[in-house]
């Protein structure tokens, strides 16, 4: 049984270090807000591992890329929430960076598909993420965004699921 909180929270200051140990000179304010009753759930956490990691770099990333354009007042912000939802355990990972074109959003979960230069990006980190939570886990991921404002992953895993 896994505590999603101490995964999520494990995985977000994870990912902000590395981010940080290469770009020093990027700051983001990072909101939590964890459900304290959320239940311990069967899952594999080294692949939901993956999935959060690849999903708070992503937004990372967006949050970067806005910044560039961005005046001095911009803040970019990562929330990361949990909470229990219809009998499933849900993470939201939200960001108010670039935001994504409804003309690309369709096309994002398809492997290899990517909007970053060679180098920087796959285009396999969200197939992959599909493929551990809906199929390994029996779970659902959905998306919100705007283009320039936000971005929101909800994934939601049931709580019997392997
Ligand atoms: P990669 O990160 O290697 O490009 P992914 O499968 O992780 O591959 O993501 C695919 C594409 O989805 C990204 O290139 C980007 O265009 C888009 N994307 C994913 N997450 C975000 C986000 N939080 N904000 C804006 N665009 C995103
Ligand atoms: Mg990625």
């Amino acid at each position: 049984l896994t505590d999603i909180n101490a995964l999520a929270d494990e995985y977000l200051r994870l990912a902000y270090h590395g981010l940080r140990a290469k770009d020093k000179s990027f700051n983001a304010t990072l909101v939590t807000d964890f459900d304290k009753n959320l239940p311990k759930i069967t899952i594999i956490p080294q692949d939901i591992g993956r999935v959060l990691l690849n999903i708070i770099n992503n937004a990372f990333y967006a949050l970067q890329q806005k910044q560039k354009k961005a005046d001095a007042n911009y803040k970019p912000t990562l929330e990361l929430i949990t909470m229990k939802k219809n009998g499933a355990v849900v993470i939201i990972v939200k960001d108010n960076g670039i935001g994504i074109p409804e003309q690309v959003k369709g096309k994002i979960m398809q492997p290899f598909f990517t909007t970053k230069p060679t180098g920087e990006g796959t285009g396999l980190g969200l197939s992959l993420s599909y493929d551990i939570v809906v199929k390994g886990h029996g779970g659902k991921i959905d998306i919100q965004t705007q283009e320039g404002e936000f971005t929101e992953f909800i994934i939601a895993l049931p709580a019997t699921n392997l």
